[in-house]
């Protein structure tokens, strides 16, 4: 058998300098040579294992991208600053002035307002498909296109994205298959499915401690090394360098990753289960009323769920902000956007992380006004949230008493 995600970042071992558990924090923006020429050497990108400078690469970044490549089973991976900073140095390296691509219509707020407004000064054009349609992506892909983009399970409204399907389309036309697989880590593995690069918002999961933003992008080593060039490489140009302390904190909360995933994906199976048989509209990967239901069960890791991410409608976004108010003041989560927090957090996606989107296209997707979006915590006795939850929708008439079925 093959080795599991899991187990590869457990068997990862470097240890500190003095023999400490944790690997030492290179806390130094430039590195000293003895030769002259091994210098030069290191610019030309010859030789590995020797640093230049920092936002090239340092020993804490590299051991957090070793980790993260473990995770995604891709041969190697470069951390950026923050999600964003992977998402964009992809599409440019991927693209030039003239070129096309195609992106899945419901994808995180920020990499749609950077492709539909900010790609525009580069002349790259953006199709934005339903992506759980393979014949659609298809009809969008031109000779100029350059990568299909989605995300695995889509923020906010959690589409599937069949993953080997779009990975035989790339194929097929010779483009690669872009990932960003933020809301799914250790439960979707893309680049095992076919996805070429891998992208993930660091901020969310797998720092899980809601303290930092980081991002990465896991790919080939042809790859990583060219967004690294010094002479044109968008990683190294762009300049979203993580620093090292924070890449070596990073490192140490991913080492929970696999225990934290399970208890966020039990405790929102939990709550979308309930949350359904009381009479909400519950959208959640895990409940067979889901149109991706069947086809996340085909391509997810079993044992660590259909994820911590789940939405609600109440109807108005009167009544969502009532609720999260009220769920707030209940100490029930926080009204903050972002997730993988040991909280629950909450947030209405329609007026903020999504609020990028122009108000007739949320409505085309589906993305409706009462919409909340959870991202489930850690909490140790969820029945007592789901019950404390549901107390606060009947109190506003979200549901009524008679429904209470504990
Ligand atoms: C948050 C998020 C991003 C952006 O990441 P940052 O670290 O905030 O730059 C990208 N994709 C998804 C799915 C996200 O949730």
């Amino acid at each position: 058998m093959s080795k599991s995600a899991t187990d590869k970042i457990q068997d990862l071992h470097n240890f500190g300098e003095f023999g400490g558990v944790n690997p030492s924090i290179s806390d130094s923006s430039t590195y000293t040579f003895l030769s002259a020429k091994t210098m030069f050497d290191t610019f030309e990108g010859n030789t590995e294992g020797c640093y230049l400078y920092s936002r090239h690469s340092s020993p804490s970044n590299l051991y957090l991208g070793e980790a993260l490549a473990a995770l995604e089973g891709t041969e190697t991976a470069n951390v950026t600053a923050s999600g964003m900073g992977a998402i964009t140095a992809v599409i440019l390296q991927l693209c030039d002035a003239g070129d096309h691509l195609v992106s899945s219509r419901t994808i995180y707020g920020g990499a749609y307002a950077f492709m539909k407004n900010f790609l525009k000064k580069f002349d790259i054009s953006v199709s934005f498909v339903d992506i759980t349609s393979s014949e659609a992506v298809e009809k969008a892909i031109t000779p100029k296109t350059r990568m299909i983009y989605c995300e695995s399970v889509s923020n906010p409204l959690l589409e599937v994205a069949d993953i080997p399907t779009l990975s035989g389309l790339a194929k097929k036309h010779e483009i690669p298959l872009v990932v960003d697989n933020t809301f799914s880590p250790l439960s979707i593995a893309p680049a095992k499915l076919g996805a070429d690069v891998v992208i993930h918002s660091l901020t969310k999961f797998i720092n899980g401690t809601s303290d930092c933003v980081a991002g990465v992008v896991c790919g080939t080593k042809d790859f990583c090394l060219a967004l690294k060039d010094v002479n044109d490489g968008a990683g190294m140009l762009l300049g979203s360098t993580l620093d090292s302390l924070r890449a070596a904190s990073i490192l140490k909360n991913m080492r929970t990753l696999h225990i934290r995933m399970k208890k966020h994906s039990e405790n929102a199976l939990y709550l979308a289960k309930h949350f359904e048989k009381d009479g909400l509209r519950v959208v959640y990967p895990g409940l067979p009323s889901h149109p991706g239901h069947q086809l996340m069960k085909k391509q997810f890791v079993s044992e660590f769920g259909f994820g911590g991410i789940l939405t609600i409608d109440v109807g108005s976004l009167e009544k969502a902000n009532e609720l999260m108010e009220l769920m707030q003041k209940k100490n029930l989560g926080y009204l903050a956007v972002s997730l993988g927090f040991y909280k629950t957090l909450f947030s209405a996606p329609g007026t903020s992380t999504s609020s990028e989107i122009p108000e007739e296209e949320q409505e085309s997707m589906g993305l409706t006004d009462g919409l909340i979006r959870f991202s489930i915590g850690l909490d140790n006795d969820i029945h007592r949230t789901y019950t404390t939850m549901k107390t606060c929708m009947v109190q506003l008439g979200i549901l009524s008493k008679d429904t209470i079925s504990v």
